[in-house]
């Protein structure tokens, strides 16, 4: 397949893994705060009122992230996600945005719980911002407030989704974590809600991700399972990837109405194909989600290093890249001290 993503993947300047693997997507966290506990993902009994978040003065400035994305272009990057904790309680996040957006070559989207969408979304447009995704667990007002224990209702994450749709965001796309036991009661909703409006409803196998969510394998249901429910009711037939390295399985439905994604890194590991790599909101370079370690960056960016030294740290980080833990994965795997999710983002 021609990777048509990645214009300059075929220049020699772009490093590849020890597995063959070519860096195309940076993820950045730009906070380690959030205003949602999901329990998969922040659990509140971790992440209490006393829980220890950076200092400002920690975090990488917007001028410090915009320096880095520039330097990781020279490495092949063509798409930059921005994350958190949630991206949105970062003040001021437009101007960050403005600042990328002036990146040529950049495909810029942002993950968020919604929570603040509504207000933000013309000031995130305006920016620059190109695409944007949405996680939303449940249309069941009870299972979602369940989910992200601050008991915030679905409705206001709607009323941004419909007003990201306003502003222009198309297609939006929808994450849904799904955990057994607590929300897959919702798959045909959601799959209904949202095939009618267009947007792409992706599911996500509930993953081992950090160390304190208390992850079983008995608690995910399998993207088998979630296509099959689905198919039983609306027909569905596999579609192509949009590009090689694309997390999701897209699946279209028969009659054409629209198509939705599964994230299966538990059962139906993307490894082979995994371009991404993630920054944390205090300079940390991390080379797989399920990393126990990263790799300081902003030592080099506040201690006076040239872009071009900057530049031949990463080279030499992605170079040494074998990562493929959703290959490796086992029950003791998941038990290791990995970094958390709300860390550097999903
Ligand atoms: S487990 Fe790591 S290497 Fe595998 S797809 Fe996820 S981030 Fe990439």
């Amino acid at each position: 397949m021609n990777d048509s993503r990645m214009p300059y993947a075929v220049a020699a300047t772009v490093p590849h893994d020890q597995l063959g693997r070519a860096l195309h997507d940076l993820r950045i966290s730009v906070t380690d705060r959030c205003n949602f506990r999901c329990v998969y993902c922040m659990p509140k009994e971790v992440f209490g009122r006393d829980h220890q978040f950076l200092e400002r003065r920690e975090l990488l400035t917007f001028e410090e992230i915009t320096r880095l994305a520039r330097i990781f272009t020279r490495h092949g990057v063509g798409k930059i996600r921005l994350t958190g904790g949630e991206p949105l309680v970062r003040r001021n996040l437009e101007e960050l945005i403005a600042m990328l957006a002036a990146v040529p070559g950049l495909d810029l989207t942002l993950t968020t719980n919604g929570s603040l969408l509504k207000q933000k979304t013309r000031a995130l447009r305006d920016a620059g911002l190109k695409r944007i995704t949405v996680s939303l667990d449940s249309l069941d007002d009870e299972t979602f407030m369940r989910m992200n224990d601050v008991d915030f209702p679905v409705a206001r994450v709607l009323e941004g989704i419909e007003a990201a749709a306003a502003a222009g965001f198309a297609p939006i796309k929808i994450n849904m974590v799904v955990k057994r036991g607590m929300n897959e009661a919702g798959i045909l909703p959601m799959a209904r809600f949202f095939r009618e409006r267009g947007h792409i409803l992706r599911f996500i196998e509930y993953m081992d991700v950090g160390h304190t969510n208390g992850w079983r394998m008995d608690d995910v249901v399998t993207a088998r399972e979630i296509v099959e429910r689905i198919n039983a009711e609306m027909p569905l037939e596999p579609a192509d990837p949009n590009y090689r390295g694309e997390v999701a399985r897209r699946w279209r439905y028969r009659d054409g109405s629209g198509e939705i994604g599964v994230i299966a890194s538990v059962t139906q590991a993307f490894c082979r194909d995994c371009t991404r790599v993630r920054l944390s909101t205090e300079g940390k370079l991390y080379t797989c989600l399920f990393a126990t370690g990263g790799h300081d960056l902003r030592s080099l960016l506040r201690g006076g290093a040239s872009d071009d030294e900057i530049d031949a740290a990463i080279r030499a980080i992605w170079a040494k890249r074998s990562d493929r833990y959703s290959e490796i994965r086992t029950a003791q795997t998941a038990k290791l001290e990995k970094i958390e999710m709300s860390y550097i983002g999903g």
